[in-house]
């Protein structure tokens, strides 16, 4: 990647649904090493950023970069080999899987040919599946989710669900990753020890932006805050600077 490149860019990005402009021409730059928070109203067009960006949608104008290189319009998991991980809003998960089998899932080769062709070999198959059943492992730890191991996940809180797609992304550690909402339905202890976890991975090099409601959680966690409103960057700075800017205030009480 070029020297100084962000993590993530986007310029006048534009997508329309019918009539409607939900992103009108969004730009920003997430730095490399940053938790950046993407905060605004509701229908702001924060999700739908995230779509474009990961390659679920197609936007209609504008450019998308993941560490200098342009990435716009390409599929899904063509950006994911990118190195770009991202979580919905609502999750998705193998609904009739486990907690367990979920996690596993997310850890094993999806596509790459070689890794695959290395998945027929047995010895080679075994390994594989050890490094990943202990990765699994770790990561269930992490989100104090053991007692859940085998509980289907059609089954689980909203709550909980939104820590196993947070899971599944920790299978695979993208060096970014894009979280939308990811503590909406958890409770505040839960909450906490999800966004701890998040500044540890930060700490070892994982570059966020994050969908973030709780204005505490964005105050404590994020390093810089991206505000959207009706489908553009409205203000950045630092948390403190975003809280107190009386452009961002009208827009949330405005709606
Ligand atoms: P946010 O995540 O900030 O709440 P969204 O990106 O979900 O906002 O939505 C922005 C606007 O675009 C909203 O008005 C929403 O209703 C609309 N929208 C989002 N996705 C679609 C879609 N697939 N079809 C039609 N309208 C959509
Ligand atoms: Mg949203």
């Amino acid at each position: 990647a070029p020297a100084g490149a962000p993590a993530l860019e986007i310029t006048d990005l534009r997508k329309s649904f019918g009539g409607l402009a939900a992103v009108d021409g969004a730009s920003f730059a997430v730095r490399p090493g940053s938790i950046t928070g993407l905060i605004g109203p509701n229908g702001a067009g924060k999700s739908t950023v995230m779509d474009l960006v990961s390659g679920v949608q197609t936007p209609d104008a504008g450019a998308v970069r993941v560490a200098g290189q342009e990435i716009t319009g390409l599929p899904p998991e063509a950006i994911a080999d990118r190195g770009l991980g991202r979580t919905f809003q609502t999750p998705r998960l193998y609904p009739t899987m486990t907690v367990w089998e979920n996690l596993m899932v997310a850890g094993m080769p999806q596509r790459h040919e070689t890794l695959r062709a290395g998945f027929l070999r047995a010895a080679a198959r075994r390994q594989a599946e050890a490094e990943i059943a202990a990765r699994a492992e770790a990561v269930l730890g992490e989100l104090e989710m053991q007692s859940m191991r085998d509980e289907r996940a059609e089954t689980l809180s909203g709550g909980q669900r939104k820590l196993l797609s947070l899971g599944r992304l920790m299978m695979r550690r993208p060096p970014v990753m894009l979280l939308d909402e990811p503590a909406a339905g958890v409770n505040r202890r839960l909450a906490t020890a999800l966004f701890d976890r998040i500044a540890e991975l930060n700490r070892q090099g994982t570059t966020f932006l994050i969908v973030e409601h709780e204005m505490q959680l964005v105050m404590r966690y994020c390093d810089h805050v991206i505000v959207m409103h009706q489908g553009r960057v409205l203000a950045e700075g630092a948390p403190d600077e975003i809280r107190a800017d009386p452009a961002v205030i009208e827009a949330y009480l405005g709606g």
